[in-house]
């Protein structure tokens, strides 16, 4: 448990430290704590530490921890891929779908939203680095999801996310986040209908280069929660 403490002290002075490196506002960088695979009672110390917003990887997980976790203030957004058959669980449980990588997933979580008259927020995943093994949408194909998503009208298109290849360098990666940021400074001039704010790069390998490459949201599990098993 102190150990847990020490690691956000640390990740919150390296996000600070990052931060002054920019010419950026703090309030604009919001550290997700990603909390797959850790026990509802760590994450309950995390949230007394002043961690609002947790990310995870798969609905099922989630939802024990968020019915144990009934914290007015706690936030918890969907990071992982998402099945078109769990939606309705993903749209009662996370206040943001960071995750959205085709117009079929769009389409079923409009219905869901449409169906509870809410609009759910989300933001749409780009595969920028091309790898086979990762979901995203393509960055040819990212337009026209973007055009077509903006059309539904129980969705909240907040930006963009994206999960950099792995890597032990973190600046062999600053190209892919600054991809990533002018890609929707191309949607924010084509699609002006939304503000494409939320940009959620980086993790606990390359959160500083992300944050300097103008991540809005780092998502961090191991430098927080320690190694997972
Ligand atoms: C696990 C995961 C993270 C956090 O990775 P760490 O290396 O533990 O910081 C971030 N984003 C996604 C999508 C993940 O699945």
């Amino acid at each position: 448990m102190d150990e847990l403490i020490e690691r956000i002290r640390q990740v919150r002075l390296q996000v600070e430290e990052a931060i002054a490196r920019t010419a950026r506002n703090p309030d604009e960088v919001t550290l997700v704590a990603v909390s797959k695979t850790v026990p509802a009672e760590h994450i309950a110390l995390a949230y007394q530490m002043g961690l609002k917003v947790f990310g995870e990887n798969r609905v099922q997980e989630a939802r024990s921890k968020i019915s144990a976790l009934p914290y007015p203030l706690i936030r918890w957004h969907l990071i992982g891929h998402l099945q078109t058959n769990k939606v309705a669980r993903a749209v009662e449980l996370f206040h943001l779908i960071e995750s959205v990588d085709s117009l079929r997933l769009a389409e079923a979580l409009e219905q869901n939203a449409a169906a509870r008259q809410k609009r759910v927020p989300v933001l749409l995943q780009v595969n920028v680095a091309g790898e086979s093994t990762k979901e995203g949408v393509s960055v040819v194909d990212l337009p026209a999801l973007a055009m077509a998503v903006l059309r539904l009208p129980h969705l909240q298109v907040q930006g963009l996310m994206t999960i950099a290849p792995y890597t032990t360098e973190p600046e062999a990666v600053r190209p892919v986040f600054r991809r990533l940021r002018e890609l929707r400074d191309e949607l924010r001039e084509r699609l002006p209908q939304s503000d494409w704010a939320a940009l959620s790069m980086g993790m606990s390998s390359d959160f500083p280069v992300a944050i300097e490459e103008g991540a809005t949201l780092v998502r961090i599990g191991r430098a927080i929660f320690g190694e997972r098993p």
